[in-house]
């Protein structure tokens, strides 16, 4: 596999994810022994735009910003992906996000492709006021190639249902009229869906109890790992208790983690993060201080990577002692690092299976802001889990049939759905 590696200034692996992304593809071809041309097609985004754009700060001047929007792939449907507002942000982040928005729908089964957007900013310095000025100009560019039939964007990191809000209203005032399915992520009042926010987590709970079926194990009492603490990582640890009836044993931030093999109690932890920023001193309930490399190497049941890309390499993978590890995190195990966790016997719920939930629910929101009726939690719930669950099976199934990981199973399910859909419309 050649995988574009660098060294980074600091001596510590990184890593391309967009190359990630086309190595990954490469692997489930030569499964589905892909036809060249399509494969070629595949493996680049169809579209993308790149724009330059004035927004007037408090103090009177105008500061120039960078925003990017890539379409992947939009054979089966419009393009749909989040939208991230960071200093580093980077057109190669980008596509290969976008990619994996539309694996990830083609997996799930969505009419949708895959798209992602950001905005080169840093939102910790911006005024409530510049915030919004930035993203009604984002939107005043690139609402060109939006909307509910062509491109639907959503939160992502730094971005918020407030911001999602904003961007609704400017692209309503473009066309003239309402327009609430051009976003997902929205407040409830201007079109949202019931259970948006934990959804993420959610749909990764469902895969869990699906895997912990498929492999005999009870996740009533089942030990749980967390690596991040933020908005898939906290809805983790209270699903998981919830859902799954599982121990929360060890959760981490960027700052460090905390071990209780009695049991953590997520609402504490919550509310410790929140006064504090940090879950690292969170040891007055009996935890103890634990590093992030220890918590991905504990001997639990279950170990939800929930922060960053790149977390799981070569140079761990074959401590990883958890039985199931499921990715709620994006790019979270990096490839050589699969083949490892596939020959130790660790089942992994790839990312764009395990937080699928997120999009699925935000492709709910579309289809209730289309026809003007609102759905309530149970029926959201259900119908989510049904999706998912459906999802998880077929690929399980795959990797079964194929012998392979799930990882290149989860692929071979869902190149397979784009490529017939762009067969069949004569691209390739
Ligand atoms: P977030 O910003 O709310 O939380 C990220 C958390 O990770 C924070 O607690 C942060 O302190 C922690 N973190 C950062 N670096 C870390 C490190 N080196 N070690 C341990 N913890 C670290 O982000 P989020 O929305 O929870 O997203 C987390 C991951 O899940 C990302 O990969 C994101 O792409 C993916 N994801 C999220 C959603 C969603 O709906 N939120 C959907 C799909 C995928």
């Amino acid at each position: 596999m050649t995988v574009q590696k660098m060294l980074a200034s600091n001596g510590k692996e990184d890593f391309n994810l967009f190359a990630i992304t086309q190595v990954q593809l490469d692997a489930a071809a030569e499964v589905l022994e892909l036809d060249p041309a399509l494969h070629a097609l595949l493996r680049e985004p169809v579209r993308e735009m790149h724009i330059t754009f004035p927004v007037r700060m408090d103090d009177g001047t105008v500061q120039m910003f960078r925003g990017f929007r890539v379409q992947y792939n939009d054979a089966r449907g419009p393009t749909k992906g989040g939208l991230r507002f960071h200093p580093n942000e980077t057109i190669d982040m980008v596509r290969a996000l976008a990619a994996w928005m539309t694996w990830k729908c083609a997996v799930v089964d969505i009419p949708l492709g895959g798209g992602k957007g950001g905005v080169a900013c840093n939102t910790k310095i911006l005024s409530k006021g510049e915030l919004e000025r930035v993203s009604r100009a984002y939107v005043r560019q690139m609402g060109r190639i939006l909307g509910p039939e062509m491109d639907v964007p959503a939160p992502d990191m730094y971005t918020n249902p407030q911001v999602m809000a904003w961007m609704v209203d400017e692209y309503s005032v473009m066309q003239g009229h309402n327009d609430f399915g051009v976003i997902t992520g929205k407040p409830l009042p201007l079109g949202g869906s019931k259970l948006r926010n934990d959804a993420t987590a959610r749909g990764g709970m469902y895969c869990i109890r699906e895997a912990a079926n498929a492999l005999g194990i009870n996740t009533q009492g089942a030990t749980m790992a967390i690596q991040g603490f933020g908005n898939a990582g906290q809805y983790a640890a209270i699903l998981g208790q919830k859902i799954l009836g599982a121990t929360i044993v060890a959760i981490s931030d960027s700052k460090g983690g905390i071990y209780d093999p009695n049991g953590i109690n997520p609402f504490h932890a919550i509310e410790h993060k929140l006064a504090t920023g940090t879950i690292r001193d969170f040891t007055a309930e009996g935890a103890e201080p634990i590093s992030n490399q220890d918590l991905l190497e504990l001997d639990v049941d279950i170990l939800a990577p929930s922060a960053m890309e790149n977390m799981i390499t070569s140079r761990n993978a074959d401590h990883i002692r958890a039985r199931i590890v499921a990715e709620l995190a994006n790019g979270p195990t990096v490839p050589e690092a699969d083949n490892v966790l596939y020959q130790n016997g660790v089942y992994v719920i790839p990312d764009f299976l395990c937080n699928a939930g997120g999009v699925i629910v935000s492709y709910f929101e579309m289809v209730q802001n289309a026809y003007g009726y609102y759905w309530d939690e149970a029926t959201v719930d259900a119908r989510l889990d049904a999706k998912i669950a459906a999802a998880f099976q077929a690929v399980h199934k795959r990797a079964q049939e194929l012998g392979v990981n799930n990882r290149v199973a989860a692929y071979c399910v869902a190149v397979e759905r784009v490529a017939e859909a762009v067969r069949l419309r004569g691209w390739a």
